[in-house]
């Protein structure tokens, strides 16, 4: 009798990681293909820049890519989008590529169907209101998704993009670390996360970021790396 019963213990446990790893890891396509670093042929990186936009952030952020002429992929929450309009047009106006983050900044993993759809309603909604067009480039929140997101994402012909390395500029490391972290083993084709505001707030200190960016640019640069939108990179 217990052999059975610890059998099927293990068997649930093994389908739990299952899902967690499904659900969590950046380099899982179990519930739909996700991206996490781009094409190798060229020597390029791409900076990419989450929660957004923030007025102040986001265009700190924008002068150090102006002055560095460098192109740079921003994922955006919708609601904050509608809070900071002129914000996210000028991210358009710069140039630089725009891109999903949800509407809520909610993780998009166990949710009802309807909330979902809320999420990507609004989203898609406000995008066409404020920036005239919609993207086909998505950032699940936190990197989390589950199966309904990832069809949905599917069908509407969004490709999923996560990230090869992250700066951790949302702990509470400093400048210098996050530039460090952002700069272990750079390669061709690789996604880099860092983030012009913090998550579903609308207020954020993203002064570390912008500390961290003014190295990280000229380091990648010096060891000849060029820089790409996403989906310069994520060509597949
Ligand atoms: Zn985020």
């Amino acid at each position: 009798m217990i052999l059975p019963i610890a059998l099927a213990v293990v068997f649930v446990a093994l389908i739990i990681a299952l899902c967690l790893y499904a659900s969590f890891s950046i380099r899982s396509s179990l519930y739909g293909k996700i991206h996490w670093r781009g094409n190798s042929d060229r020597k390029q990186i791409a900076l990419t820049f989450d929660d957004g936009p923030h007025p102040k952030y986001t265009r700190e952020i924008l002068n150090i890519l102006k002055q560095e002429n460098v192109p740079a992929t921003f994922f955006l929450v919708g609601k904050k989008v509608e809070a900071f309009p002129e914000v996210a047009q000028e991210i358009k106006a710069a140039g630089h590529e725009l891109a999903f983050h949800g509407f809520t900044h909610r993780p998009l993993w166990m949710k009802s169907r309807r909330m979902l759809e809320e999420e990507v309603n609004k989203s898609r909604e406000v995008f066409r209101r404020v920036l005239g067009f919609e993207p086909q480039l998505f950032r699940p929140p936190y990197g989390v998704r589950g199966r309904s997101i990832m069809q949905t994402a599917q069908k509407l012909g969004w490709k999923t993009i996560l990230w090869t390395r992250a700066g951790w500029d949302w702990t509470e490391i400093s400048g210098a670390e996050v530039a460090r972290r952002a700069l272990r083993k750079p390669r061709a084709g690789g996604i880099l996360l860092l983030h012009d505001s913090d998550g579903p707030s609308l207020e954020a200190d993203r002064s570390r970021t912008v500390e961290a960016l003014k190295i990280i640019i000229p380091n990648l640069k010096q060891q000849g790396f060029s820089f790409a939108r996403v989906s310069e990179i994520c060509r597949d």
